[in-house]
C-alpha cells in the first residue's frame, strides 16, 4: 500500500468512527427479540376481565396528573377558581376508591415508541431499534394486542402501526388521523377529541350494525385510547403551562365518559381498565433522556379483576416513602409502583391472554383481585415464561459459541430451572402460597439475570477489540502525522513478505473466530480496523524510530524530563475535557485561566498588545458566563433580539471602518491594506447585514404568534425560509470580488450563518454566537502576534525550535514561531513541532465549548425544538432534528475556518493540525467507550450513550472540519503573508511532494 492521501486519510477517519460509533449498539445494546417460544397463560375457569381498556396520556408526568392546581381554564380574575384542586378528578376516583395505581417507570429512551413497546409487548427495546427506525418496526414481536381475540386502536399514525402491522393479520384494527393534523402550532387538544369521537362512533354504530355488535361482545378484546395531545402541549407549550393542565383536564373528562360509556354499553362490570402513560415531560418540554421527570408516569387500573385501594387511617401507606408523591394528596392510599413492562404482563392476566412471548414483566400482585392461590400460580406461569425465553437464548448461544459457559445459578442439577419450578409446584400443592411468591419472584428474577448474563456473554471480547481499535486508530494518526508533517514523507515503509502474511494471519484467524461463532457482519467490520491500523504503525515504525532519534538527538537529559511533563499536562487537559462533559462549569473556570494567557509571554507583549489582549480578556470572560447559565432554555425574545443586534453591529461597523480594519490587519505591508474593497463586495456585506436585520424582525413576529396560539402565518413561514436560505447563499457570490484577506473572509462567514443562529435562537444563544466569534478572532491574531513578537525579538529565526520550546514549556509558540518566520521568508512549510499540540488542544477546546456553551450534556433533549417551529410547525423529527443540527453546527464553521488560517499562518500544510485533532480527540471517545452503562439509573445510561456519541461525532466532525476549512481559507491572505494559493494546497497534500492523488485532487479542486 502506498502511502494515503490526505483525503484518503479523512475517508479512513470519517467511515472509522461511523462504523465504530455503532459498536456501542452492538455491545451495550444488543436487541433481546428472540423468537421459538413457547406461549404461557394462566389458565382458570374464568377470566378476571372479560375485555380491557387501555388509555395511554402520551408524554404524561406522574406529578402533573395527581398534583393540585388552580384551574387552568378560568379567567385569572376570579377568585374563586384560584383554589388549588385536582385537575383529573375522574382519574382521582378511581384511586380513592375503585382500583389501585403506582408509578410506572419507564427506561431510557424515554420516547413514545419504546414505551408503547414496553408496556404493550413488556420488552425493552434495545436503543439500536430506535435509531434505526424511529416509526416503523425493525423486528416484529409479540404484544397483548396480538394476543386478545380482537384490538381496536385509535390515535397517532407513529404509534399504531407498529402493533397492527406485525400482529396476526386482522386482529388490530387501527384507526389513525393524518400526519398533517398533528400541527405543533395548533391546538393539540384536537387530537384527543378526534380519538374519543371515534370511540364513541364505534359504539353508537354498533347500535345499528349486528355484526360490530356481536364483534364487540366477544371475550379477550382490547380497546387502546393513544391520547398524543398532551404530548404535543407539553413540547409546545411545557408541562407547567396553562395548555398541558387544561389538556390534563380534557383527557380526564374524555377518560370519563368512555368508561361510563362502555360500562353502560355492556353493564355487565367485566370490563378491566389501565390508564398509563409512555413516558413523561421535562420542564423544558422535552422527553428522551433518563430524567425522572421523563421517566416517571403514571399508572391507575381499576375495574373488573383489579383490586381496590389498600388505605391506612392515619398516617402515611406504604408505597409512598420517595416522597415524590408528598403533594398528591394521596397520603393515605398506598402506592405500588411498578416497571413499565409489568404493565404488559397485568394486561395479558387481566383479560386472560397469554403473556406476551418476549415480555419480561413481572405481574405487580398488588394490583389483582384475587386470592393468594391465585397469585401464587399466576406468578408462577409467569415464571414459566420468562425461563422460557431463557431457554431459548441458552439453547442458541450453545449452538454459536465455541466453549459455552452457563450461567452460574442454573448450572448444575440441584439448581436446574426445572427442580426450582418443581419446589414451587409442591410448596402450592402444600397451601405454602406465601413462600411460594416469594420463589417465583426470586426464580424470574434470577431467570432475568440469567438472560442478562447471556445478554453480556460476548462483552468482554467485543470490548477489547473496540478498544485495541481505538488505540489503533491513535496510534495510526499520530504515525500518520509524524510520518507526512513531521518527517515529510522520506522514511519508506518497510513493508515485508513476513509482516502482511503475520498481520493476514491474524485477520484469518479473528475472522474464522467470528465464522464458527456465528458473529452479524457488523463484528467483521470491528475486527478489520485494529489489523490494518497497527498494521501501518507496523510497517512505518522506522519513521517512529526516526522521530524518536530526531527528538533525542537534541534533548538533554532535562529536555527530556520537560518533555515527559509537556506530554503529562497534555493528558491533564484531556482528562479536564473528559470532566467537563459531567460538569459544565469547567469551561468557566477554563475560560478565565485563558484570560492570561497573553501575560505568559511577558508584560511587553501585553502592553504592546493591550487592545488585543483586552478583546481576549474580554471574550473569554463573556465565555466563561454561558456554561454557568441553565442549559435548558427558556423562549426569550428580548434575548433574541440582543443577540440578534450585536451580529448586526458586527456587520455594520465592519462596512463602516472596512478600509481602516484592513489597513490595521495588514502592517507589515505598506498600502495592501487600501485593496480591492470595491463597490460590489461592499453591497454583499450590506446584503447579509440586511439579511440578519429581516431575520431578527421575522423572528420576532413568528416569536409572537406562535406564544399567541395563532399558528404559524404562511407569510411568516416563507420570509423565514427565504432569509434563511439567502444567508447561505448569497456569502457565496463573494466569488465575483474577491477580497483575500483573512478578516474581510470571517465577517463574510460570520454574517452567513447569523440569519441561521438568529431564527433558531430560544434565548442567549445569539449572544453565545456574537461571544465565540471575537473569541476566535482574538485567538488567531493572538498567535499571529506571538509568532511576530518572536520573530522580532529573535532576528535569526535558523535555529532549532524543538530544543528551545522545551527550556521554556510556557513559551512554545514563541520557539516554534522562529522556525514558522524562517519558513515564511523561504516559503517553506516548517514540519510539525511538539508546540502545536498546544494549538491542537485549544483547537478541541473550543471546538467542545461550541458544542456545551448552549447545551447541556446529560440530555440531548436540552435542544430544545422550540426554536425549530418558527420553520416547520408540524411535527416531523427528521426534518426538525437536522435544522436543529445545522444550528448546533454553525459555530464550528467558525472555528474550523479559524483553525484553517491559523494552519495557513503558521505554515504548516493543510491537514496537519487536523490530524493531530483527530488523534488525541479520541482519547476521550475511548474513554467514554468504557463509561457506557445499559443499567443502573437511567439518567447514567442516557448521558453515557450521549456523551460517547457525541466524543466520537466530534472526531468525525473535525474530518469533515477540515475539509470545509480548506473551502473558507481558500485564496486567503494573513497579514502581509503571501496568498494562499492552489500551490499551497497541493503541497498540503500528505504526500509533500504532491504525489498521492489525495494531493492532486485537493490542489485540483483549488483552482
Ligand atoms: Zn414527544
Amino acid at each position: 500500500m502506498a502511502r494515503i492521501g490526505r483525503l484518503a486519510f479523512l475517508a479512513i477517519a470519517v467511515v472509522f468512527h461511523m462504523i465504530y460509533s455503532m459498536s456501542i449498539f452492538d455491545v451495550y445494546f444488543v436487541s433481546p427479540i428472540v423468537s421459538g417460544m413457547e406461549a404461557f397463560r394462566v389458565e382458570v375457569a374464568k377470566a378476571p376481565a372479560k375485555r380491557l381498556v387501555l388509555y395511554v396520556g402520551d408524554g404524561l408526568r406522574a406529578d402533573k396528573t395527581f398534583q393540585y392546581f388552580p384551574d387552568p381554564s378560568a379567567s385569572s380574575h376570579d377568585v374563586s377558581t384560584q383554589e388549588p384542586a385536582p385537575l383529573a378528578p375522574f382519574l382521582r376516583s378511581r384511586v380513592l376508591e375503585h382500583g389501585t395505581f403506582g408509578v410506572s417507570h419507564t427506561r431510557v429512551p424515554t420516547e413514545s415508541r419504546p414505551g408503547h413497546v414496553a408496556m404493550i409487548a413488556g420488552l425493552y427495546e434495545d436503543v439500536s431499534a430506535v435509531m434505526t427506525g424511529w416509526k416503523l418496526n425493525p423486528v416484529n414481536f409479540d404484544s397483548v394486542f396480538n394476543r386478545s381475540s380482537h384490538t381496536w386502536s385509535w390515535g397517532s399514525p407513529d404509534i399504531l402501526p407498529m402493533f397492527s402491522t406485525g400482529a396476526v393479520p386482522g386482529r388490530v384494527e387501527d384507526a389513525t388521523y393524518g400526519h398533517e393534523f398533528e400541527d405543533f402550532s395548533k391546538d393539540a387538544l384536537e387530537l384527543d377529541i378526534w380519538v374519543f369521537d371515534r370511540v364513541k362512533q364505534l359504539f353508537k354504530d354498533a347500535e345499528t350494525d349486528a355484526e360490530l355488535n356481536a364483534k364487540l361482545r366477544k371475550d379477550k378484546i382490547v380497546f387502546f385510547l393513544h391520547l398524543l395531545g398532551l404530548d404535543t402541549t407539553g413540547h409546545a407549550y411545557r408541562p407547567y403551562s396553562k395548555e398541558y393542565l387544561q389538556n390534563i383536564q380534557l383527557v380526564d373528562k374524555g377518560v370519563q365518559e368512555i368508561t361510563e360509556l362502555i360500562d353502560d354499553f355492556y353493564d355487565d362490570g367485566e370490563t378491566a381498565y389501565v390508564f398509563t402513560a409512555d413516558h413523561g415531560m421535562s420542564d423544558w418540554g422535552s422527553h428522551g433522556d433518563g430524567h425522572p421527570d421523563n421517566t416517571r408516569t403514571p399508572l391507575i387500573a381499576w375495574g373488573s379483576g383489579v383490586a381496590k385501594p389498600v388505605t391506612v387511617r392515619n398516617g402515611i401507606a406504604p408505597g409512598h416513602e420517595d416522597k415524590f408523591s408528598n403533594d398528591w394528596h394521596l397520603d393515605h392510599v398506598q402506592r405500588h409502583d411498578v416497571a413499565q413492562a409489568d404493565v404488559a404482563a397485568l394486561m395479558a392476566y387481566l383479560a386472560g391472554l397469554q403473556f406476551p412471548v418476549n415480555s419480561v414483566g413481572e405481574l405487580p400482585l398488588p394490583y389483582l383481585a384475587t386470592s393468594d392461590k391465585e397469585k401464587a400460580r399466576a406468578l408462577l406461569v409467569n415464571a414459566r415464561q420468562i425461563l422460557e425465553m431463557y431457554r431459548v437464548k441458552e439453547a442458541h448461544k450453545m449452538e454459536t459459541v465455541v466453549h459455552y459457559k452457563p450461567y452460574a445459578g442454573f448450572a448444575d442439577a440441584e439448581h436446574s430451572t426445572e427442580h426450582r419450578l418443581e419446589i414451587i409446584e409442591k410448596a402450592i400443592g402444600d397451601g405454602q402460597y406465601i413462600e411460594a411468591i416469594v420463589m417465583s419472584h426470586n426464580l424470574i428474577k434470577l431467570g432475568l439475570q440469567g438472560l442478562r448474563y447471556l445478554q453480556t456473554y460476548d462483552w468482554l471480547f467485543l470490548r477489547a477489540l473496540v478498544t485495541l481499535g481505538y488505540v489503533g486508530w491513535i496510534a495510526f494518526a499520530f504515525t500518520t502525522a509524524v510520518d507526512a508533517y513531521m518527517l515529510d514523507g522520506k522514511v519508506e515503509a518497510s513493508r515485508s513478505t513476513i509482516s502482511i502474511i503475520a498481520f493476514g494471519s491474524v485477520l484469518v484467524a479473528l475472522y474464522s473466530y467470528l465464522f464458527v461463532s456465528s458473529s452479524p457482519p457488523t463484528y467483521y467490520a470491528y475486527g478489520i480496523f485494529p489489523v490494518m491500523f497497527w498494521e501501518e504503525v507496523f510497517v512505518r515504525r522506522r519513521a517512529l524510530v526516526e522521530a524518536k532519534n530526531k527528538l533525542s538527538s537534541k534533548l538533554s537529559k532535562q529536555d527530556a524530563v520537560k518533555l515527559l511533563l509537556n506530554l503529562l499536562a497534555y493528558i491533564g487537559i484531556l482528562e479536564v475535557m473528559v470532566q467537563s462533559y459531567y460538569h459544565r462549569e469547567i469551561y468557566t473556570i477554563a475560560y478565565l485561566l485563558a484570560v492570561t494567557w497573553p501575560a505568559f509571554y511577558g508584560m511587553a507583549f501585553v502592553r504592546k498588545n493591550w487592545t488585543l489582549c483586552l478583546t481576549w480578556a474580554l471574550s473569554c470572560t463573556a465565555m466563561s458566563v454561558f456554561t454557568l447559565l441553565p442549559a435548558n432554555k427558556v423562549e426569550d425574545s428580548n434575548l433574541i433580539l440582543l443577540g440578534g443586534s450585536l451580529i448586526l453591529l458586527i456587520g455594520v461597523l465592519y462596512i463602516v471602518f472596512e478600509k481602516s480594519l484592513l489597513v490595521q490587519a495588514a502592517p507589515a505591508r505598506e498600502g495592501m491594506g487600501a485593496n480591492k474593497a470595491d463597490g460590489l463586495s461592499r453591497a454583499l456585506i450590506g446584503v447579509q447585514v440586511g439579511l440578519v436585520a429581516l431575520a431578527m424582525v421575522v423572528t420576532r413576529s413568528s416569536v409572537t404568534s406562535l406564544q399567541a396560539k395563532q399558528g404559524l402565518p404562511l407569510g411568516t413561514q416563507v420570509v423565514g425560509w427565504v432569509t434563511l436560505v439567502a444567508s447561505l447563499v448569497v456569502p457565496f457570490l463573494h466569488a465575483f470580488s474577491p477580497n483575500d484577506n483573512y478578516l474581510h473572509r470571517l465577517v463574510i462567514i460570520f454574517l452567513a450563518f447569523g440569519p441561521l443562529f438568529i431564527i433558531l435562537t430560544i434565548s442567549y444563544e445569539g449572544l453565545f454566537y456574537f461571544a465565540i466569534a471575537t473569541t476566535l478572532v482574538s485567538w488567531v491574531r493572538l498567535e499571529n502576534r506571538i509568532s511576530q513578537a518572536a520573530s522580532t525579538s529573535n532576528p535569526t529565526p535558523n535555529g532549532q525550535p524543538l530544543a528551545s520550546e522545551l527550556q521554556n514549556p510556557l513559551k512554545p509558540a514563541i520557539a516554534a514561531a522562529k522556525h514558522r518566520e524562517a519558513a515564511l521568508q523561504s516559503g517553506d512549510f516548517r514540519a510539525l513541532t511538539l508546540s502545536d499540540a498546544r494549538i491542537c488542544l485549544f483547537f478541541l477546546f473550543l471546538l467542545q465549548s461550541a458544542f456545551f456553551s448552549t447545551g447541556n450534556i446529560a440530555s440531548v433533549s436540552s435542544f430544545s425544538l422550540d426554536a425549530v417551529y418558527r420553520l416547520i410547525p408540524v411535527f416531523d423529527p427528521f426534518s426538525q432534528g437536522a435544522l436543529l443540527l445545522l444550528k448546533l453546527l454553525a459555530p464550528f464553521a467558525l472555528v474550523s475556518a479559524n483553525l484553517g488560517i491559523l494552519t495557513n499562518r503558521l505554515k504548516l500544510r493543510g491537514g496537519s493540525l487536523f490530524a493531530v485533532v483527530m488523534g488525541i480527540g479520541d482519547y476521550l471517545t475511548l474513554r467514554f467507550f468504557w463509561e457506557v452503562r445499559d443499567e443502573g439509573s437511567w439518567l447514567d445510561i442516557g448521558e453515557s450513550i450521549s456523551m460517547f456519541v457525541i466524543a466520537s461525532g466530534l472526531c468525525i466532525f473535525v474530518a469533515v472540519l477540515e475539509a470545509l476549512s480548506e473551502t473558507f481559507v481558500r485564496g486567503v491572505r494573513f497579514d502581509g503573508g503571501p496568498v494562499s494559493t492552489g500551490a499551497v494546497h497541493s503541497n498540503g497534500g500528505l504526500n509533500g511532494a504532491a504525489k498521492g492523488s489525495g494531493a492532486k485532487s485537493k490542489g485540483d479542486k483549488s483552482r
